[in-house]
């Protein structure tokens, strides 16, 4: 198996495990509690998903993927006669957010706080009307 296959093996699991965790957890779980799930408790989740590999390259290249992946939900979705196959975008969505949030992990940053700060970001920006 070539090195991208393993990579798309190891997302493959990252995410199938992702997804058994959401899916078993109770309300009192300590990481999934639907009620006020927090971008924090997201992010805890993610992480007990990773596998050994833990390159940021990987992750990286995990996140342009996937991202690519949403690029071409909306780029098939708007093709004549066809619509944006919603569903298929959410998951994907959720696969750039995993990447996302683990890169993140990697470097010790937040994905609560790096949110927050950017809507604060994004605030201080537009609140002039600019
Ligand atoms: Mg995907």
């Amino acid at each position: 198996m070539s090195t991208d296959n393993n990579v798309v093996q190891l997302e493959f699991d990252y995410i199938n495990n992702a997804r058994e965790i959401m899916d078993n957890s109770e309300p009192e779980d300590e990481y999934i509690d639907d009620s006020d799930f927090t971008l924090y408790e997201y992010q805890m989740a993610a992480i007990n998903t990773l596998g050994p590999d833990r390159d940021p390259r990987s992750l990286a290249l995990g996140v342009g993927g996937e991202a690519g992946e949403v690029m071409e939900i909306i780029k098939k979705g708007f093709r004549p006669g066809k619509e944006v196959d919603v569903a298929h975008l959410k998951e994907e969505i959720g696969d750039v957010l995993w990447y996302l949030a683990v890169l993140a992990d990697t470097y010790d940053l937040d994905l609560e706080e790096i949110a927050l700060d950017n809507i604060d970001k994004l605030e201080r920006r537009y609140a002039n009307g600019s």
